[in-house]
């Protein structure tokens, strides 16, 4: 339970980040490790609460509470305040596959259903999270281990972001033989092409590929189900299939001047970065260069910041941001907002650097993009905009307030819509919703029983935490498909 007093004694230490100007002049992550006594002094504040709120992952009220994995926080927090760190991997490793991802980019719903946050700073858990698997690769206790024995079971996993990458992992570990398929030339998903380096290191997600081909899962890069290797083959030579191929159809914006050069879908500025960064360290040019260039990017969420870090570190003249809601107000630590999900004000890296560089903060609220005006040959220079009020969960524009803004290049960061619309889903059987999701029960089964889905592609784009939590759901159901129970 960590210490007795710890709470009283110790404060909640911030996350050590490297210094925003010196980050911008590279790649690299900008996170670094706090020291094992501070740790140690963190892990202390967790308080033995009679219902620790932080691990349950359940709903509550219409939202989610806790770790979406069950991770066994109060106990690895003990572990860790006691000096006990292979048995806190071992617990954190019992329900977390990958902890290295979670451990960075995880927003961390577990610290806001901490007890603690009803009246002060939670305590501090993806820290020490990141921190117990960092060690733990650092120590040599994560080595393959495959699994002892094959149940002659063939099961195909077709996308290897976060979710496939779990299912894969889990199934794999019961002995069923595993083949994931990915079109992109590299595995990982998200994790690889749409996160950045400098918030996760992409030797980490090979680090971990590397593991889990030891470990004899099959990976097939380069191949789209559906076009390279038809549903029906994938039917007839797999015993079940995990669907886990993202929502990665982009949210489009129809006004007047969309088809101008220079406007762009964040996903194509962010995964042609990382991918020319990776192949050439950027000479290949094969990328959008946005240095000595206006930016502004539509969407005030975290693919929107991951453009803004990606464009600074270009060296971009200048970037904005845009957002359609009005600023959120401040975190509190009472009763009343605690294991709420409501916005509250938040700096995240990009916003930082920007305003280390600009010298001020580059979000606009409240702003409705009308239209983009042409150059006259074709490409953007700039776009219009009017402020909007919200009342009622609706907005209205506000009469006056219109406004031109100069851009050279304008990347679009307004969520997703869905899986992309392809022929492989009706192949196989597998229904989709309203929401342009594939459609799966409880179990993450689809309409056919040998076919089931998990992560973004069934629940729209979410977290990756949510994405291992559905895989490993979905490799549950698959085993109890094969054997007619599981024993996990
Ligand atoms: C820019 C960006 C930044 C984000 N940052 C964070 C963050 O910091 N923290 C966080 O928790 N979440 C973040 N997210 C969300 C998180 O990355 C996703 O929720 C998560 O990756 C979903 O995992 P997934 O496995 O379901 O899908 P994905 O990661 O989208 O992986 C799906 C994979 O399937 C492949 N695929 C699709 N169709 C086929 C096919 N027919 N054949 C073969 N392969 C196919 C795709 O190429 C892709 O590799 C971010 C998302 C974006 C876009
Ligand atoms: S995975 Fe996310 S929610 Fe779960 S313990 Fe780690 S930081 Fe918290």
């Amino acid at each position: 339970m960590g210490k007795t007093t710890g709470f009283i004694e110790f404060s909640r230490t911030l996350p050590i980040l490297s210094d925003p100007r010196g980050r911008l002049a590279n790649w690299r992550e900008f996170h670094a490790p706090l020291p094992a006594d501070e740790l140690c002094r963190q892990g202390a504040r967790c308080m033995n609460c009679g219902i620790p709120f932080c691990h349950t992952g359940a709903t509550f009220e219409g939202a989610n509470v806790g770790c979406p994995l069950g991770n066994l926080i109060p106990e690895w927090n003990d572990l860790v305040y006691r000096g006990k760190w292979f048995e806190a991997y071992k617990s954190l490793a019992s329900t977390n596959n990958f902890p290295e991802f979670t451990g960075r980019v995880c927003p961390a719903p577990c610290e806001s259903s901490c007890v603690l946050g009803i009246s002060e700073e939670p305590v501090m858990i993806k820290e020490i999270e990141v921190s117990i698997v960092d060690r733990a690769f650092a120590e040599g206790w994560i080595a393959p281990n495959p699994p002892k024995f094959r149940t002659g079971k063939r099961v195909a996993v077709i996308g290897s972001g976060p979710a496939g990458l779990a299912a894969a992992d889990e199934l794999n570990k019961y002995g069923h033989t595993v083949t994931v398929f990915e079109r992109d030339d590299r595995v990982g998903g998200l994790l690889m092409y749409g996160i950045p380096n400098m918030k996760l290191d992409k030797r980490l997600v090979e680090r971990r590929v590397g593991l889990m081909r030891s470990e004899g899962v099959e990976f097939r890069t380069g191949v789209a189900v559906g076009t390279d290797f038809t549903a029906a083959d994938l039917l007839a030579g797999f015993d079940a299939v995990v669907l886990a191929c993202g929502a990665t159809a982009p949210r489009d914006l129809g006004i007047k001047g969309r088809q101008l050069k220079g406007i762009h879908f964040a996903m194509e500025f962010l995964a042609k970065n990382t991918k020319s960064l990776l192949d050439s360290d950027f000479k290949d040019r094969n990328f959008i260069d946005v240095k000595d260039r206006r930016v502004i990017v539509i969407g005030g969420g975290d693919t929107g910041t991951d453009c803004i870090a990606t464009a600074l570190r270009h060296g971009c003249r200048s970037v904005t941001q845009f957002e359609i809601l009005p600023p959120p107000g401040p975190k509190v630590y009472t009763h009343e907002h605690w294991l709420s999900r409501a916005r509250t004000f938040q700096v995240d890296y990009g916003q930082e650097e920007a305003a280390v560089v600009f010298g001020a903060d580059p979000r606009e609220y409240c702003v409705l993009t009308k239209r983009f005006v042409s150059n006259g040959r074709g490409r953007v220079r700039g776009l219009e905009t009017v402020n909007v009020e919200w009342r009622d969960g609706k907005f209205s524009e506000i009469e006056g307030t219109e406004k031109f803004w100069e851009a050279d290049r304008v990347f679009l960061a307004m969520g997703f819509t869905g899986v992309e619309k392809a022929r492989l889903f009706d192949e196989l059987g597998v229904a989709l919703t309203e929401r342009g999701t594939v459609r799966v029960d409880d179990d993450k089964r689809t309409a056919n029983p040998k076919v089931f889905a998990a992560g973004d592609c069934e629940r729209s784009q979410s977290l990756v935490v949510w994405a291992l939590a559905d895989g490993r759901k979905a490799a549950r159901s698959v085993d109890r498909f094969l054997h007619g129970s599981t024993g996990n």
